[in-house]
């Protein structure tokens, strides 16, 4: 860990969503990338000026999610009725929930300013299937409906719930998400792919943070962008008889390294309570429900 880096003063010269960054507010953890993209961490923002600030503009966020088979009845309304209470609260929001069951969505009240709409879905086969067919749904629905309704979304795992204010200090051109069990390891043992013959592969000394596929976000046109980049890698390994270590996250790695993120979101935004209490995770975001693949997946 290390404080501000030089290059902040430039990217929040940019940002021009969230205006006034504290970088310094957090002197303990790197609040700053090598390329000049701002790390959000609790303390470095006011999010009265960000909520502010949002507001004048007008936005519409989108929040993309899918429930399918058994992850709906077990995961779908804790996460929505708690994304009610916490996620882009202020602002006009719409949600996307992908599924191949549109009437077991459950009515969750919405507040004003707030839609939820359903997109139906084929089952994939595997579960790996569900989760890799996410990339090429996605970016049909932004090309779609969705891309035209909101100026920038976010694409979220469900099983997980908010716990605390996930506001406008998160948005940017293209956001990604540190991975709570891994943002403190040296870089040469992040979980990236390594098999060359794979299209997420990463060389070694490639890689700077491991990003979790729980949480991006960004504009439309750069999740276009990453949706089709990450498809098209699942495409082709699959012709190719392969599939990445961690599936469409590996891609998402991929695409990342290439094509720097314009924000980072700290683990407390997507924090795992099963790793336990650390000084520098103040007011987690949003929680990993426990994993309980037994009985989710078949
Ligand atoms: N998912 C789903 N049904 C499935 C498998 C996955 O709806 O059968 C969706 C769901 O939104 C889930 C996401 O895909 O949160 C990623 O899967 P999972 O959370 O099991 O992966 P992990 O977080 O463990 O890598
Ligand atoms: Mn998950």
């Amino acid at each position: 860990p290390m404080g501000v880096c030089p290059a902040a003063t430039m990217s929040l010269l940019r940002d021009n969503f969230t205006g006034v960054l504290r970088p310094w507010a957090r002197p303990e953890v790197l609040t700053c990338t090598s390329w000049g993209a701002p790390i959000i961490w609790d303390g470095t923002f006011d999010p009265d000026v960000v909520q502010k600030k949002a507001g004048q503009k007008n936005l519409t966020i989108g929040l993309t999610v899918f429930a399918i088979g058994r992850y709906l009845e077990k995961y779908l309304a804790r996460f929505l009725e708690t994304a009610e209470q916490h996620f882009m609260v202020g602002q006009r929001v719409v949600y996307y929930v992908f599924t191949e069951r549109p009437a077991a969505v459950p009515r969750v009240a919405l507040g004003p300013g707030r839609r939820l709409r359903v997109e139906l879905v084929a089952r994939e086969g595997r579960w790996q299937d569900v989760c890799m067919g996410r990339m090429r749904t996605l970016h049909a629905a932004l090309g779609g409906r969705l891309g035209r309704e909101a100026s920038f979304v976010f694409c979220m795992d469900v099983d997980q719930h908010f716990s605390g204010a996930f506001g406008p200090e998160a948005l940017a051109e293209s956001v990604a998400q540190l991975h709570a069990w891994h943002y403190h390891w040296p870089r040469l043992l992040l979980p990236f792919e390594r098999d060359g013959r794979s299209a997420a592969a990463l060389a070694p000394g490639e890689g700077d943070f491991y990003y979790h596929a729980a949480v991006f976000g960004g504009s439309v046109a750069a999740l276009r962008e990453l949706t089709a980049h990450c498809a098209q890698g699942l495409r082709r390994d699959r012709a190719r008889g392969l599939e990445a270590r961690w599936h469409d996250e590996s891609h998402l790695n991929k695409f990342f390294w290439l094509h720097k993120p314009a924000k980072v979101l700290s683990p407390e935004f997507c924090w795992s309570p099963e790793i336990g209490r650390r000084a520098e995770i103040r007011r987690p975001r949003l929680l990993w429900a426990p994993k309980e693949y037994h009985l989710l997946r078949d």
